[in-house]
């Protein structure tokens, strides 16, 4: 058995199998290999397009003729090596996302009023306007957590530290 890529007459290109070449070419002659998009005879071999590496390494399907662009199979080539991102790139990523945890940590820090393990009680106290709104941080366990985040209560962990994340 043999695979041939065919396109017919209309530039529709479609793959066949054939018990060898010679009877392809008796079937095709004869029209009995039809375009099974739009029932054509008059197929022919396709040329398998080459595929072209440009410089930056992406693959450009060679074009057959003017008007009909033939399918081929483009096998991309095996990089030499992986692909690898320069430490000090990463690096340089890391510490900017440092830098804005910290950052945004700063701003937390100082837009809030610290009143430590009293915090699930004070939220509460806002929420059911008990006391002033007012952006405090503190301290609460996970339990105490979920539990504000039940009643429908914002909150947010602040960022840790850029040093706990070492
Ligand atoms: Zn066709």
């Amino acid at each position: 058995m043999i695979k041939f890529s065919l396109i017919c007459d209309s530039g529709h290109v479609f793959e066949s199998w054939f018990a060898n070449g010679a009877a392809y070419d008796q079937q095709a002659e004869r029209g009995f290999v039809p375009c099974p998009v739009c029932g054509s005879g008059k197929v022919t071999k396709a040329i398998m397009a080459p595929a072209i590496a440009s410089h930056r390494g992406h693959m450009i399907e060679g074009r057959a003729g003017d008007t009909n662009v033939v399918e081929g199979e483009v096998i991309p080539p095996m990089p030499k090596q992986a692909p690898q991102v320069p430490p000090a790139l990463l690096d340089a990523q890391s510490q900017a996302i440092r830098a804005m945890i910290g950052a945004m940590r700063e701003k937390i820090l100082a837009n809030t009023i610290d009143v430590g393990k009293s915090f699930p009680e004070e939220v509460r106290k806002m929420h059911e306007g008990e006391a002033p709104e007012h952006p405090i941080r503190g301290e609460a366990t996970l339990e105490e957590a979920q539990a504000l985040i039940e009643d429908g209560i914002g909150i947010m962990p602040v960022p840790a530290a850029p040093e706990e994340l070492n």
